[in-house]
């Protein structure tokens, strides 16, 4: 199963995405994660895109589309994954759909989670994210037990470089730039399915996994 999650930054993607790899036992490949642990290790792709993630704008198609064919070449993808953060344009679209094809692959099914502007600006200007194990919180909805520190694995917590409110808006502006074009193209191929993701994040989960037993 190739499922492709759709939406804003701030949909939870990234929560849905860790959850329907545990139940559906496939890899999660998240784009932005990957990007993230080179900011970290300091990597010359790290150096690169650091500045570009910081401002809520896109790293290069070149350097991402690089990065996930190495990924594709982990054998783990044999039996599909949870695509999060990847496409974000039509040209990235049709990347995937070429780098799959060559590992003779294709996209099962895209999932777009529909929400609204608001409830992004306050999910995001709030969340907190484990350093261990990169499970989220959030200042108000789900503060952690103890603050500052991860419920799971006791890892310390921390706030997104580009979870500010002007980032925010900046990201929110490049993905609707970028949006509709993309779900043409899922919806031509008869691959898209929405869901309102405003919705409580288990009936957004069950929903998806509905989806997934369809297809
Ligand atoms: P995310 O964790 O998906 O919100 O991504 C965080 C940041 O990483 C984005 O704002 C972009 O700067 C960069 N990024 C992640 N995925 C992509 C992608 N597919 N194309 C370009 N930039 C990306």
């Amino acid at each position: 199963m190739y499922l492709v999650l759709l939406g804003p930054p701030g949909a939870g993607k990234g929560t849905q995405a860790k959850r329907l790899a545990e139940r559906l036992n496939l890899p999660h490949i998240s784009t932005g994660d990957i990007l993230r642990q080179n900011v970290k290790a300091g990597t010359p792709l790290g150096k690169e895109a650091k500045g570009i993630m910081d401002k809520g704008l896109l790293v290069p198609d070149d350097l991402v589309a690089s990065m996930l064919d190495q990924r594709f070449n982990n054998p783990d993808i044999k039996k599909g994954f949870i695509l999060d953060g990847y496409p974000r344009t039509l040209s990235q679209a049709k990347t995937l759909d070429e780098i799959l094809g060559r590992k003779k692959f294709a996209v099962d099914i895209v999932v777009y989670l529909n929400t609204s502007d608001e409830v992004i600006i306050k999910r995001l200007t709030g969340r907190l994210v484990c350093s261990k194990c990169g499970a989220n919180f959030h200042k108000v909805n789900m503060p952690p037990k103890v603050s500052g520190l991860c419920d799971n694995c006791n890892g310390e917590l921390y706030q997104r470089s580009d979870d500010n409110e002007i980032t925010v808006r900046k990201r929110l502006e490049v993905y609707k730039n970028e949006v509709a074009s993309l779900i043409k193209y899922y919806e031509q191929q008869k691959k898209l399915h929405s869901l309102n993701a405003d919705l409580d994040a288990q009936e957004v989960l069950e929903q998806i996994i509905s989806l997934c037993a369809k297809v």
